[in-house]
């Protein structure tokens, strides 16, 4: 009998981790209609659930500025060091790789469409224009076991890989990975999410770039 170590499948968020910075935030601030920022202040603090507040952060904004608002968020944003190795990495080590971000598709495809990741690994939410303000629709909702109201529920889908069968690895940075953090086999985390890693009791490999990343995943494919 030959045991065979476990498919590796990588769950990484979008904004403040494949992007230098949080897209949703950066557009909001830009725009800066006013009440924004007790919004955000609610979401980081867990006084709102991610899927109410990001609604209600881009119901401030009017739907007629959609061309303003999707250009600023595509020429805002910085792709993070290493992306592009990381999925190398993957497709030549069998790792499976989905994006799962808590992100908007008017700006998560077009940024990740350079990279050739089929569609069906991107989950993202969506958009809808055409009221009079801007709103957010959710396609990956929490099912199941998942109460957080998280708008797109990364542990909704890291169920669908089996611990028995995947080891399951979450790379992130922030407030919709919290969840996704305590369920995952290894956790790769930046900024917000090393505090609540270290306040969970939660181990965890600190990233700046995805060659840090990149490094470790080595390291464990020596060891194992
Ligand atoms: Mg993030
Ligand atoms: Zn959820």
């Amino acid at each position: 009998m030959t045991s065979r170590a476990p498919q590796r499948v990588i769950f990484c968020d979008f904004d403040g981790t494949i992007t230098e910075n949080d897209n949703i935030v950066a557009i909001i601030k830009h725009f800066n209609p006013p009440g924004w920022e007790a919004i955000v202040n609610d979401i980081v603090g867990q006084r709102k659930t991610i899927r109410q507040g990001v609604g209600e952060l881009f119901q401030l904004l009017p739907s007629s500025m959609k061309r303003e608002v999707v250009d600023y968020a595509i020429s805002n944003a910085t792709i993070r060091a290493g992306f592009a190795d990381l999925l190398q990495y993957c497709k030549d080590h069998d790792i499976e790789f989905y994006v799962t971000s808590g992100g908007i598709d008017f700006f998560v495809y077009p940024l990740l469409a350079q990279f050739n990741i089929p569609e069906n690994h991107i989950y993202c939410n969506g958009s809808d224009f055409s009221g009079e303000q801007i709103a957010i629709t959710w396609p990956h909702p929490c099912e199941g076991e998942c109460k957080t109201d998280c708008g797109m529920c990364k542990t909704t889908i890291i169920r669908r890989f089996p611990k028995s069968q995947y080891e399951r690895i979450l790379i992130g940075d922030s407030v919709t990975d919290f969840e996704g953090a305590k369920l995952a086999d290894v956790v790769f985390a930046r900024s917000h999410l090393t505090q609540k890693c270290k306040e969970l009791g939660l181990s965890y490999h600190e990233f700046k770039t995805f060659h840090d990343v990149i490094d470790v995943l080595k390291l464990q494919e020596a060891t194992t």
